[in-house]
C-alpha cells in the first residue's frame, strides 16, 4: 500500500509542507571502507554535527525548508546523525534507501543478495525504519554506471522500482557522465513505475540538450544536481541546457542541486587528497550556491520568479507527490 505522506528523518510531511527544497546534497559520503583509512582525518562527530548545523541554518535563511540527502547505503549513510541535525537545525530532512553503482559501491553484500531480497530490504528501510532506528527512508536511491548497465545494477535498480511501486516514494538516481538515463526509465517504468517518480540525476554530467530533452519527453525529471562542481562541467554550460528546456517546454522537469557534502568521510579520493584541498579546488561548490550565484544568473537570463519557484518548489513536490496514495 503506497504511502500517503511524505517521510522525512523527523517524521512526515505533506507535498504543500515540503516547500523550498533541494533534491541532492548531502551531509555525510564516504566510499566503502572510509573508516579503515588511517592516513585519514578522524571523523570528529560533534565537529561535523556543529558545522552541519550551520550550514542547515545558512540555508533556512535562503528559505530552504527541506533537504533531501540520497547518500545510498554504502556511502556511510548515517540516519540518526541526520536526525539529530534536523532536530538541531530545524531544517527538514530526508533520508534514503538504496546502493551505489557497482565500480564504486560495497558490492559484496548486495551481490549475492537475490532481487526479492534487495527489494524487501528497501521496502522494510521505508515502512518499518533503518535498522532499529525507527527513521524511515524517504526515498530509493538508484545508481548506474557506464558505458552501459551492469548486471548487478540491472538488479539493484529493478528491487528499486519495485519497492517504490509497492511504497509509493521517489526513486533519485546517480549518472555517471550523463550515461544511461534512458535505461534508468525502462527498467523503472518496467515495473510499473510513472517516470514521473525518478529523478535522472546528474544529468548535467554532459552538454547534450537532444539527451535533455528527451529525458523530459519521457515524463521523468532531469537533474542538473551538480551546480558549482566546476570539474565535472561549468555552471554557465548548466544554466545554458536548462534555459534550453525551458524554451522547449520542459521546465516542470527540471530539478537543481549541488551534490554538496558537509563533510567527507576518509578521503576524496581520486579526486582531492583531502576534502579541505577539494573545497579549496571548488569554491562555488556550496549548498548555498545557488541561491547567491545562480538565481541571480536566471533572473539575468530571463527567468521570473514563479520559473524559479516551479525549479525549486513545484516540481520537488511533484516528484515526491507523484507514487502517494490520494
Ligand atoms: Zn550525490
Amino acid at each position: 500500500m503506497a504511502l500517503t505522506k511524505i517521510q522525512t528523518t523527523t517524521g512526515t510531511a505533506t507535498p504543500a509542507e515540503l516547500g523550498r527544497t533541494l533534491v541532492h546534497e548531502h551531509v555525510l559520503v564516504g566510499f566503502p571502507g572510509w573508516e579503515l583509512d588511517a592516513h585519514a582525518p578522524k571523523f570528529l562527530r560533534a565537529e561535523a554535527m556543529a558545522r552541519a548545523v550551520d550550514q542547515m541554518h545558512e540555508l533556512r535563511g535562503h528559505g530552504v525548508d527541506t533537504f533531501v540527502d540520497p547518500c545510498p547505503m554504502d556511502l556511510g549513510r548515517d540516519a540518526e546523525f541526520l536526525a539529530e541535525l534536523s532536530q538541531r537545525s530545524g531544517m527538514r530532512i530526508v533520508c534514503t534507501t538504496g546502493a551505489y553503482y557497482e565500480a564504486d559501491g560495497l558490492t559484496q553484500t548486495f551481490r549475492y543478495m537475490p532481487l526479492e531480497e534487495v527489494t524487501a530490504l528497501y521496502v522494510k528501510e521505508i515502512e518499518d525504519g533503518i535498522g532499529e532506528t525507527g527513521i524511515k527512508a524517504g526515498a530509493i536511491k538508484i545508481a548506474t554506471g557506464e558505458p552501459t548497465v551492469s548486471d548487478y545494477e540491472r538488479k539493484l535498480v529493478t528491487a528499486a522500482a519495485q519497492a517504490a511501486k509497492i511504497t509509493g516514494v521517489p526513486l533519485i538516481s546517480h549518472t555517471q557522465n550523463g550515461c544511461c538515463g534512458h535505461d534508468q526509465i525502462d527498467i523503472v517504468t518496467g515495473e510499473g513505475v510513472p517516470p514521473g517518480q525518478l529523478l535522472v540525476g546528474h544529468s548535467d554530467g554532459v552538454d547534450d540538450h537532444e539527451y535533455h530533452r528527451s529525458l523530459a519527453e519521457r515524463g521523468a525529471f532531469v537533474g542538473f544536481d551538480r551546480f558549482g562542481i566546476s570539474l565535472f562541467q561549468p555552471d554557465e554550460v548548466r544554466i545554458t541546457n536548462i534555459m534550453k528546456l525551458a524554451a522547449a517546454g520542459h521546465l516542470e522537469r527540471v530539478l537543481i542541486s549541488h551534490d554538496s557534502i558537509v563533510c567527507w568521510l576518509g578521503r576524496p579520493r581520486p579526486y582531492a587528497e583531502s576534502f579541505d584541498a577539494m573545497l579549496e579546488m571548488l569554491p562555488d561548490w556550496r549548498s548555498t550556491h545557488i541561491f547567491r550565484k545562480i538565481v541571480p544568473a536566471f533572473r539575468e537570463r530571463g527567468m521570473s520568479d514563479r520559473d524559479i519557484d516551479t525549479i525549486l518548489i513545484d516540481n520537488p513536490r511533484r516528484l515526491f507527490s507523484a507514487g502517494l496514495a490520494a
